[in-house]
């Protein structure tokens, strides 16, 4: 990863110094100043919705620069581009990405270095059409607008794959790969605000400031998806929560009842979790149930398993598509998982652990979530009342 990302910074940096054949007059200077001003305006603005977007979104953060950067792609030489996404990057880390996150100034060296390589590969679209900016693009219609077109493709995709290798963590899942459709959504909308704002620049200069309301609009768009997203997660442990996991099981239920499938539900509770809490205190206690979440995840990796957390120290599991026996290996997976865990805390670390579980399945035992939850409930506290840290089906009950 070091290495990639100082190769990036060393290609950007030579990219940067080549000779290009636009010369620099005072009328770019002037856009490259209007456009750093903007983009300045415009985080600031922004800042409050940036916060609380960092705050509930796990994943890829996507930023709003390109409505900037991409004008200066249409407008400005290889030097202004780099002053351009230099400025607004040290600002944006400056002001948000440190206070916020602690990003160290690696990191943000190595994402404007890879900004820039976006910039110039579109800029080399650009020209390999035919037309070298925006103006020259005016005179050649068609062909011009699908040459600003196609530099716009070409800023998303080279974005999107080289600011993989520079991930700490690489996820699996395109979700995790590339974001969620809404965060892409938003850098193609950036894209085009961008382009309409080059060419406002090009034509009548002062109609630049247009392009800020939508764009503070955008950005609150993008947060209430991100909030509702966020309603369903428990915050404690990034699990479902009570309402979030419902919805889910809703639809598990409802997809089975067509399918005449199956799908089954585990409820689990911690053994003498008050205990931890009055020994280590309830940070600590925090600190147990994260690690447990997280080994209760590690447990289930099937297609469409939930994990969700319903207040305290309780957990259920949506299964989709098993049935007995299959559930019980499942769920004493998890049982061994939560026994073996070891929960660092300070100097100390919790170990002995242990969680009764709960089994029912669909359509045995019930026929609608309240059933099935009730009749899980039922067997966890048998599991509880036999003994503790084991795993019980409702079906053995008699
Ligand atoms: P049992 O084996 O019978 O389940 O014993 P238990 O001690 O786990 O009993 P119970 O389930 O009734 O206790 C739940 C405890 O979980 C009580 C409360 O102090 C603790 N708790 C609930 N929510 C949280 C939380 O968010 N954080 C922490 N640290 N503790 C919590
Ligand atoms: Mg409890
Ligand atoms: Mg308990």
């Amino acid at each position: 990863m070091v290495v990639y990302c100082l190769l990036s910074e060393v290609v950007a940096v030579v990219l940067t110094l080549r000779p290009f054949p636009v010369a620099v007059d005072r009328r770019t200077v002037l856009i490259l100043a209007v456009l750093l001003v903007l983009g300045v305006v415009q985080s600031e603005t922004g800042r409050r919705v940036e916060r609380i977007r960092r705050r509930v979104s796990g994943t890829p953060h996507i930023n709003m620069t390109s409505v900037w950067t991409f004008a200066g792609v249409l407008l400005l030489p290889p030097l202004l581009l780099a002053v351009l996404v230099g400025g607004l990057y040290a600002h944006l880390a400056v002001r948000s990405w440190y206070r916020l996150q602690r990003v160290p100034v690696s990191r943000t060296v190595s994402n404007a270095a890879i900004i820039l390589l976006s910039c110039y590969a579109a800029q080399a679209v650009l020209r390999v059409s035919g037309a070298e900016d925006v103006r020259s693009a005016f005179s050649r219609g068609w062909a011009g607008t699908f040459a600003i077109a196609a530099a716009g493709a070409t800023f998303f995709v080279v974005n999107a794959l080289l600011v993989l290798p520079a991930r700490r963590e690489v996820g699996r899942t395109p979700e995790a790969l590339f974001g969620t459709w809404s965060d892409n959504g938003l850098e193609v909308a950036t894209l085009c605000l961008g382009a309409l704002n080059a060419v406002a620049l090009a034509v009548l200069p002062g109609l630049v400031v247009l392009v800020l309301p939508p764009l503070l609009l955008l950005h609150r768009t993008v947060l209430v998806r991100q909030l509702e997203v966020a309603a369903h997660r428990d915050e404690k442990t990034g699990l479902y929560n009570t309402s979030g996991w419902h919805a889910l099981a809703e639809r598990t239920l409802a997809a089975a009842t067509r399918q005449h499938s199956t799908f089954g539900l585990l409820m689990l509770d911690l053994d003498h979790f008050k205990q931890v809490n009055d020994t280590y205190g309830h940070l600590a206690g925090d600190a147990v149930l994260r690690a447990v979440a997280e080994a209760i995840i590690s447990a289930v990796r099937g297609r469409g398993d939930a994990v969700g957390r319903f207040g305290g120290e309780e957990f259920v599991v949506l299964l989709p598509g098993i049935a007995h026996p299959d559930i019980g290996a499942v769920a004493e997976r998890i049982r061994r998982a939560v026994a073996a865990l070891k929960v660092p805390v300070g100097q100390l670390s919790i170990t002995g652990l242990s969680t009764s579980i709960g089994m029912a399945v669909y359509p045995g035992a019930g026929t609608s979530l309240q059933r099935l939850l009730d009749a899980a409930d039922t067997a966890l506290y048998h599991a509880k009342a036999t003994g503790r840290n084991k795993v019980v089906h409702v079906a053995d009950l008699v």
